[in-house]
């Protein structure tokens, strides 16, 4: 078969091992997993409400226009109905994007290391990638900028990135909107946008309303809890959600995300409840890393990429026979470090001991 010669260079997602998995090599009762940026706190009960009382047929194709969570999400942002597009998790919505811009003769631009699926897309599709390497944990703007030309069609930028929870200066991120040529789509990936406490933090929705190239990506998967219902969606203006909708699949949200994600919106005091208890779980990783005078970037999201000095995968199985899932750094872009998702108190306690403990032992 001709397969597209660029799938030969990819690997499938490395979900990592599954708790059951963990628990029987490692003959353990109990594993927390603070490896994917969860939301240790589930949802919000309304949303667990919306889905028990639901009466939705499993028989009955999900509604293709998302109208209530539309209506609800269009009134929660004050945007319009038209500027929203829904995805199956915002990963989907980076292969709409994709799959709507990018071939063999264009290219893209976007910081490296960040979120993997912007580069994986891209390859799928042909594009060059043109990516460019982080400052301090932080997007090199001027350097993306600079790699900008005529065949670039789309530009990546996540903030707060993943791995290193950073985030992009009101300011500088102004000044680069300013300079990027009208016909490439910026696309501003915000998955943690809900955890950011930063003062100069920008006001996202409004600069979609402002230009015309700029997309935002948000999801319900991070502090909505709703991970395994796969809902994200995209805010921008009229003419680039019309572009992008004849890429989406007719049917790529399902029911049930639809309905907890509806419900789930209205309840912001969980929300604000969690995003509290997630700065509070922050303070307990730099007290430790004070401690053990290890480096960190300061974190906007609900994760934090801890530099142990030491071989990430080490400190990674090591957890893990103490019954603590992280991620290693090493495949992530920075081998020396792991990133470990913000948990209950408890479970943040507990990880901590063990990575001490570790550490102490070297
Ligand atoms: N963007 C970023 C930066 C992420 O970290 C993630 C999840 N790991 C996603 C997008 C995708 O999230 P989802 O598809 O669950 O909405």
């Amino acid at each position: 078969m001709r397969w597209k010669e660029q799938l030969l260079q990819l690997t499938p997602y490395q979900p990592g091992k599954s708790i059951e998995a963990v628990k029987r090599q490692y003959k353990l009762d109990k594993i927390v997993k603070l490896a994917s940026n969860e939301n240790p706190f589930g949802c919000s009960s309304q949303a667990l409400d919306a889905l028990q009382s639901n009466q939705t047929s499993l028989a009955i194709y999900p509604d293709g226009y998302a109208t209530t969570l539309r209506e609800t999400l269009s009134a929660f942002l004050q945007v319009d109905e038209e500027e929203l597009i829904f995805g199956n998790g915002s990963d989907n919505l980076i292969q709409i994007i994709s799959r709507a811009l990018l071939h063999p003769n264009a290219n893209t631009i976007m910081a490296t290391p960040s979120f993997s699926q912007y580069k994986h897309n891209a390859v799928i599709e042909g594009a060059v990638c043109k990516e460019i390497p982080l400052v301090n944990g932080n997007h090199d703007l001027d350097a993306m900028l600079a790699a900008i030309d005529d065949q670039t069609n789309v530009i990546w930028l996540c903030s707060p990135n993943n791995p290193t929870g950073t985030y992009i200066p009101e300011s500088k991120l102004n000044t680069f909107l300013e300079k990027v040529p009208a016909d490439i789509l910026i696309v501003l990936d915000e998955a943690y946008y809900e955890y950011v406490v930063a003062e100069d933090y920008y006001d996202s929705i409004k600069l979609a309303q402002k230009y015309e190239n700029l997309i935002v990506l948000r999801t319900f998967s991070k502090i909505y809890g709703l991970a395994a219902l796969r809902i994200g969606y995209g805010v921008a203006n009229r003419t680039i959600i019309k572009a992008l909708e004849p890429a989406r699949e007719p049917f790529n949200v399902n029911s049930l995300g639809l309905l907890a994600a509806s419900a789930a919106i209205k309840d912001q005091e969980f929300i604000n409840n969690c995003k509290e208890k997630n700065r509070q779980g922050l303070e307990q990783f730099y007290e430790f890393c004070r401690k053990y005078e290890l480096d960190y970037y300061p974190s906007q999201t609900n994760f934090i990429l801890i530099d142990c000095k030491t071989d990430g995968d080490l400190v990674f199985e090591n957890l893990m026979q103490r019954g603590y899932i992280v991620r290693s750094g090493k495949a992530l872009g920075f081998p020396t470090g792991v990133r470990i998702t913000v948990g209950s108190s408890e479970q943040n306690e507990g990880v901590l001991n063990a990575l001490g403990e570790f550490l102490s032992q070297k």
